[in-house]
């Protein structure tokens, strides 16, 4: 058995190699994630990204929180 298999990437179809096949767990790719980024794009893709959207998937991230924040501040003025 090949100790690691190629798949593709849910999110642009690139082709590379993935051990775990599951982001949570995935440590082949060279893109450092935190705990919250990896579940961030565990509840976006089932699978592994490959390193160029696990990168892209890191700013979307930061943005989404960002965003997060922006309508909670505005919701809590709404509310004057
Ligand atoms: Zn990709
Ligand atoms: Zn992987």
């Amino acid at each position: 058995m090949p100790s690691h298999e190629t798949v593709h990437c849910p999110r642009c179809n690139t082709v590379f190699e993935c051990r775990a096949g599951n982001v949570l767990q995935c440590q082949c790719q060279a893109v450092n994630l935190s705990e919250d980024e990896r579940q961030y794009v565990s509840e976006h893709y089932s699978g592994c990204l490959c390193a160029d959207c696990l990168l892209q998937m890191k700013s979307v991230y930061r943005q989404d929180k960002f965003k997060q924040r922006l309508q909670q501040l505005f919701s809590l003025f709404g509310k004057r």
